[in-house]
């Protein structure tokens, strides 16, 4: 079966946090490779995260969640450019909640003039 973007991450996938598999060390039982999460190799890509391999012998070390805009905020090991990106998230969702809650206060002030 042909995976695509839409679908979650394969059946049984182990889930660990980005930042702390990208730091570990880690050591291809196929091939003896050595390095970082973060010096493997990305494999298929989902919306949750990407499956990543061994760089040499492309052994599948594992499925690894994205960040979420939690951890891009405050964790200190985030990439600027994605902090960046879960701040403008973050201040999207502020502005949408603040247009809602006027659009509330200002239907009610119209019931209630009735
Ligand atoms: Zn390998």
């Amino acid at each position: 079966m042909v995976r695509g973007l839409a679908q979650g991450p394969p059946e049984g996938a182990a889930i660990v946090n980005c930042y702390d598999w990208m730091e570990a060390a880690r050591t291809c039982p196929k091939c003896g490779w050595t390095g970082t999460g973060r010096e493997t190799k990305t494999g298929e890509a989902f919306h949750e995260g990407s499956e990543r391999h061994c760089p040499k012998c492309w052994h599948y070390f594992g499925f690894v969640v994205y960040p979420t805009i939690d951890e891009n905020l405050t964790d200190p090991r985030a990439d600027p450019i994605d902090r960046l990106a879960a701040q403008v998230v973050r201040q999207r969702v502020r502005i949408a909640t603040l247009k809602a809650q006027r659009a509330a206060t200002a239907a009610i002030a119209k019931a209630a003039a009735r």
